[in-house]
């Protein structure tokens, strides 16, 4: 099957947080709604495609959750979504 890797090349520390991944007080922890609790936000990601290779930014987006749009793939083309981790 078609396999698509994502890898996260560059984060930032989430500013509302701080990086620690909670906004709530010390007596009431409440988790990051910016960042979802991770205490980081994705900048960069790289998007390879078993069959293209690495694909050129134009081809997908992402936002700062690490959640990648393939902008040009055909809805009814199966394909498996590999999160490798950074190096
Ligand atoms: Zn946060």
């Amino acid at each position: 099957m078609r396999t698509i890797t994502i890898r996260y090349t560059a984060f930032r520390q989430c500013p509302n947080c701080e990086g620690r991944g909670d906004d709530g007080a010390s007596w009431r922890p409440t988790e990051c709604r910016r960042c979802r609790g991770s205490g980081a936000l994705v900048t960069g990601v790289e998007v390879e495609d078993s069959v293209d290779g690495v694909l050129p930014r134009s081809r997908y987006d992402f936002n700062a959750l690490g959640e990648v749009y393939l902008l040009d793939f055909d809805e009814d083309e199966e394909f498996e979504v590999v999160r490798a981790d950074s190096a």
